[in-house]
């Protein structure tokens, strides 16, 4: 499976969190005093237009929840939106990436009846995720989110995105062991990036940590891995499994609904004010009087030119169909042109696809 088969419709959900994570790409403990959810007739009207394939013509084929905070801090609207996708697509997947911090056992249990694939934040064992990922008093909920996984996963399909710090670059085999103990099969680890700040001008390198250290790392712990039965990917190796000339979902582009009423096809870019870098990715605005969508052709037609073919640097790159540009969000946000490359990403990129094989095209799951 490639990135941009996973043609998601996503709803971001609310800047509302109850954990403050020391990395937070979102920023959202800056957000706090003034969290705010999705407007419900926003949501609705992306996810229709999204399964009707309006306005890319691709159609969305499944639905999505992520955040700039904790998705699972407004339920409601994550009920009434599988409801409604499912009213309009009986049967329509869907997928909710979490920190796992339920507020109630209910909500667990309907998470698990509810939603197809469940992706929880976790950065590993209690002593570093604790460190990692404490709630908003400062306190270690790993306990809690380790026990709700257990109630998810004996209902639905699990996988755990870890973000690595520094203590696991080099050790990625301890990571896992602790999901096999947990009976995790689906395992995406990424190295810690930058901050996305609202608003924030210039080019600064996305990169906090070692890229080439944490690919030698992964390489490491792929046989492991994939002796456990697990599929194992990464946010540079997520084209392995397929070729394509496309680098991932968001030059579909497939929407994401931002809580300010913007449309996104970026993770990244989950505000119209976002880094100035990013904002080639916002193409959609909500009109809450006409209630409908705006949408900026000019915007989509921009991603949906950035094919394998017509960027310079990758379509001579001798991986370059196994990568196709890989994740465009990091190089607008440190370079400010989708088209370019970074080279410390490439060489890790490349490093990889010379350790692990490529176009087996058995993974059923993508990079959340
Ligand atoms: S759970 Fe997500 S949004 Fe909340 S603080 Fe952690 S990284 Fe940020
Ligand atoms: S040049 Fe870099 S970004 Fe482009 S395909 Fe090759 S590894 Fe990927
Ligand atoms: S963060 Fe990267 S992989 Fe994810 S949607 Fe943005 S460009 Fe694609």
């Amino acid at each position: 499976m490639k990135h941009c088969d996973k043609k998601a419709v996503t709803v971001n959900v609310t800047n509302r969190c109850n954990l403050r994570c020391v990395y937070c790409m979102a920023c959202a403990g800056d957000e706090q005093d003034k969290a705010y959810s999705i407007p419900l007739d926003f949501a609705l009207s992306g996810i229709r237009d999204a399964l009707e394939g309006i306005p890319s013509g691709i159609k969305a084929e499944m639905l999505r929840f992520f955040a700039p905070g904790e998705p699972t801090q407004d339920m409601s609207v994550i009920r009434q939106c599988v409801d409604y996708a499912r009213q309009i697509r009986p049967g329509c997947i869907v997928e909710l990436q979490t920190n796992g911090l339920f507020e109630n056992d209910d909500n667990a249990k309907w998470i698990a009846e509810n939603i197809s694939v469940v992706w929880f934040s976790l950065d590993g064992p209690a002593s570093t995720n604790d460190r990692n990922r404490p709630d908003a008093f400062g306190k270690g909920r790993t306990a809690d989110i380790e026990r709700y996984l257990g109630i998810v996963q004996s209902r639905t399909k699990v996988g755990v995105r870890v973000t690595v710090t520094d203590e696991f670059l080099d050790n990625q085999e301890a990571l896992v062991e602790y999901y096999h103990r947990l009976g995790v099969k689906f395992l995406a680890l990424n190295p810690v990036i930058r901050p996305v700040k609202r608003g924030e001008q210039g080019l600064i390198s996305v990169n906090a940590s070692s890229q080439m250290r944490f690919a030698k790392g992964f390489c490491r712990a792929f046989k492991m891995a994939e002796d456990y039965g697990m599929e194992f990917t990464n946010s540079m190796s997520f084209n392995f499994d397929e070729p394509t000339n496309v680098s991932c979902r968001s030059c579909l582009p497939m929407p994401q609904l931002n809580p300010d009423g913007s449309v996104s096809s970026c993770d990244m870019a989950m505000y119209r004010d976002t880094k100035d870098e990013l904002k080639p990715f916002i193409y959609g605005e909500w009109d809450a009087e006409k209630k409908i969508i705006a949408y900026d052709n000019e915007k989509i037609a921009h991603l949906q030119s950035h094919r394998l073919e017509s960027l310079p640097k990758c379509s001579k790159c001798p991986i370059g169909k196994y990568c196709a540009g890989g994740c465009i969000g990091r190089i607008a946000y440190q370079t400010g042109d989708v088209n370019s490359v970074l080279p410390e990403i490439c060489a890790a990129t490349i490093y990889m696809a010379k350790h692990i094989p490529l176009g087996r095209m058995q993974y059923t799951q993508t990079h959340p």
